[in-house]
Parts: C-alpha cells; sequence; structure tokens
C-alpha cells in the first residue's frame, strides 16, 4: 500500500513530479485553505478535484467552505449544498481553518471562534454524510510568546520572525491559546459521531501528554503531524515513543508542503526545490520513526523512535487510510 501525505498543497502535473510520486510510492490528500471571504478559492480546489481525478493513485482532496458574511441569511444552507457537491465530486474531507478564532469576526465584532453556533449545522452535515473534517484551529503555543522567549532555536522562530500578521503575542484581545483549543475540543466533543483530525498535532505540539489526554477524552480524534517534526524530535524520544505505541492508531503522518500553482506552470527551479524537499521530508520522518538511536535532520542529531515497522505502516498510510475513508 502506499504512502499517504495525509496533509499536504502540492499541485505536481508534470512529469518530475509524477515520477517521484510514483518512486517513493506515495498518495497526497492536497487540502484547501480559505483565506478570504469569497469564493476566490474555489479556483484551488478545482485544481487539486482535477489532480485527484485524474491521478487517483496519487492524489485525493479536503475541500473547505466559504467564510462567513455578516446579513447573509441563507450562508449555512449554501455552505451545506456546497459541501454536498465536492463530496458528490470525490473530496474525503472537509477543513476548517486557523481563521477562526483568530481573525474572522462575527456581528458583534467579537472573534468568531470554530464553536460558534453558526457552524453547528455545517458539522452536523458533515457528520451526516459521514466525512471527516480537518481542524486547524489555533496555533503553536510559541503564536503567544515573545521572540525573545522563544529563542532563535525554536522551530517556529522562523515563522513568526518572519509573519508578524500570525503573532499573537501581545496582541490586545486576541484569545489565548488555551481559549482556541478549548474552543476545538467543544467541537469535538459535540460531535462524537463526527471523525475529527488536528492538523499540526493539534496544535498541541509543545507536549504529546497534551495530545494523549484528548485522545482519553474523545475516541472521534486523531492527529496529522504534518509541519510539526522539529517539535516531536525536541521532546523526549521514550516518552514519544510510548505515545506512539500508545496511540498508534491515532497519528497521521504528513508535510505540510507547498506548491499552489500546478507544476507544469511553475519555474523548473522551484519545482525541483519542492520535490526535493518531500523526498526530504519523507527520508526525516522514516529515519525517526526507525532508528534505534540517533539519527541526522539536517545540520543536528536526534534520537529516533524504534517504532515496530507495524506501528511506521499504520503512521505513514493505514491510519489515513481510516481516518479519510474513500482515501
Ligand atoms: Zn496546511
Amino acid at each position: 500500500m502506499p504512502i499517504i501525505d495525509a496533509h499536504v498543497h502540492l499541485s505536481g502535473d508534470e512529469p518530475e513530479s509524477l515520477t517521484l510520486l510514483q518512486e517513493l510510492d506515495i498518495k497526497l490528500l492536497n487540502v484547501c485553505v480559505v483565506l478570504d471571504p469569497g469564493d476566490g478559492w474555489r479556483q484551488q480546489a478545482g485544481i487539486w478535484r482535477s489532480l485527484a481525478a485524474e491521478y487517483p493513485g496519487h492524489y485525493a482532496w479536503c475541500t473547505s467552505f466559504n467564510l462567513p458574511q455578516t446579513n447573509d441569511p441563507g450562508y449555512v444552507d449554501n455552505v451545506i449544498a456546497a459541501l454536498a457537491g465536492d463530496f458528490a465530486n470525490g473530496a474525503v474531507a472537509c477543513k476548517v481553518w486557523k481563521n477562526f478564532g483568530m481573525d474572522i469576526r462575527d456581528a458583534s465584532g467579537a472573534f468568531m471562534m470554530v464553536d460558534d453556533p453558526l457552524l453547528e449545522p455545517i458539522f452536523s452535515a458533515l457528520e451526516g454524510h459521514g466525512k471527516p473534517l480537518l481542524m486547524h484551529i489555533g496555533e503553536p503555543l510559541a503564536c503567544w510568546q515573545s521572540l525573545e522567549e522563544l529563542g532563535q532555536d525554536h522551530p517556529h522562530y522562523p515563522y513568526y520572525s518572519t509573519h508578524p500578521e500570525w503573532h499573537m503575542y501581545g496582541k490586545p484581545g486576541v484569545p489565548s491559546h488555551a481559549d482556541q483549543v478549548a474552543a476545538r475540543d467543544r467541537v469535538v466533543e459535540r460531535h462524537p459521531k463526527l471523525s475529527i483530525i488536528g492538523a499540526h498535532l493539534g496544535s498541541l505540539e509543545y507536549d504529546v501528554g497534551e495530545i494523549a489526554r484528548r485522545f482519553e477524552r474523545f475516541p472521534n480524534f486523531a492527529v496529522d503531524t504534518s509541519a510539526r517534526l522539529e517539535d516531536l524530535v525536541r521532546q523526549d524520544a521514550g516518552r514519544v515513543r510510548d505515545f506512539f505505541m500508545t496511540y498508534a492508531d491515532r497519528i497521521l503522518f504528513g508535510t505540510d508542503l507547498v506548491c499552489f500553482s500546478r507544476t507544469s506552470q511553475t519555474p523548473a527551479a522551484e519545482r525541483t526545490a519542492v520535490c526535493g524537499e518531500l523526498r526530504r521530508q519523507l527520508s526525516y520522518n522514516l529515519a525517526y520513526f526507525s532508528t534505534s538511536g540517533k539519527f541526522v535532520m539536517g545540520d543536528r542529531e536526534f534520537d529516533g523512535l524504534a517504532l515496530p515497522a507495524a506501528i511506521i505502516d499504520k503512521v505513514m498510510g493505514g491510519n489515513a487510510r481510516r481516518w479519510y475513508p474513500g482515501l
């Protein structure tokens, strides 16, 4: 069975990319991200959808939905109808993004959290379709810490030092990391029959113990590892190993690599760089999961997890196939 990258944004449609996917024996779940109001993101969705239709062995896609507009009484019905159309067109899941809780405002001007009653019928509709919800809610804890506190060696220092717009530290009125996670947890709790995957280790990347607590509370909750390998390798390897052994069915490998435009329309150097990064990320993850003792990642050494092959197979693909039916 192929490896599955359960969280990625990569439009590889020309020989270099397709040959690589073949060689790595990997299938990609491309995830829609809705940044702006309106349906501009549908152009992206169209690319993911057609790649999945054209190369079903290598691509699947996860849809999303338009951001709420105040004063649009038809909003929820329109979203539910659009989702039904997307599932008919092969989407295996729906994604909700971190702008709920950090950017979008409700009619009163307050931040709209992901557990807002407005979204409830949408989540219930997903439950009715038997389609999972991928939730990227909140950010790493580092988002609410100062750059000084993080230090340059912190895995999230590079992002927050260059993306001040998403660095919530010191921004008055923005709900806290705990508020974001609590809102997400309430959605998970309210919909026990809805499979929910927490993107990026469920924004609990700083401690596998925090993820374990949710797994104990919520049988319908899983996480993907996308873009959080650097956080895992910095935790005690024995503790992370126990976590993987105990929750072997609920952890999905992902990279979060990004190449939104079709690689056939991307400069060759950029395309080659993305292909190289996919190869590199895959080898780092496999080295981390399988190595007993130290392995090298970039210019540093970390302790490997020495996981049994059967567990690695689940994390690298089996779990994604189970949590995303039809994938
Ligand atoms: Zn992503």
